[in-house]
């Protein structure tokens, strides 16, 4: 797998454009230049590699969310104890700001819930593929 991967590099490095792509830093064509390289106009990088993969497990990307629960528990921990505080008496502009970290806090808790879930669902995937690692 790693071997292909670092072969199709090599690849891209000799391979050169038939096609035209131009360069988002100049709009230099950058036809007959090679797939992977610096253009020739303005020494930008490029990488004209044809691979956007779609619907693949990245196994590196599978992690549990930490940081956004740990933000999720501090926005909500803050806002509440923000609000409780300003209502009584109530401070219009501090109960309204409070409010918006609590609805923060919400969102990452709902896209912790979203990424946390999707973890436990994939996490036999997971181990599956180290356990083949180690075979
Ligand atoms: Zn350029």
């Amino acid at each position: 797998m790693r071997e292909g991967f670092a072969r199709d590099e090599l690849a891209d490095m000799e391979r050169t454009l038939s096609y035209s792509v131009y360069c988002n830093g100049c709009g230099f064509d950058l036809r007959h230049q090679t797939y992977v390289g610096r253009c020739p106009e303005c020494n930008g990088e490029y990488n004209a590699r044809p691979t956007s993969m779609k619907g693949i497990l990245n196994v590196g990307e599978l992690k549990l969310p930490f940081v956004d629960g740990f933000l999720a528990v501090i926005c909500l921990g803050f806002g509440g104890m923000w609000l409780a505080a300003n209502l009584n008496p109530v401070n219009d502009w501090l109960v309204m700001l409070a409010s918006l970290v609590i609805l923060l806090g919400l969102g990452l808790a709902r896209r912790v819930w979203v990424d946390a879930h999707r973890f436990f669902r994939l996490r036999h995937v997971f181990t599956r593929i180290e356990h083949d690692d180690d075979a």
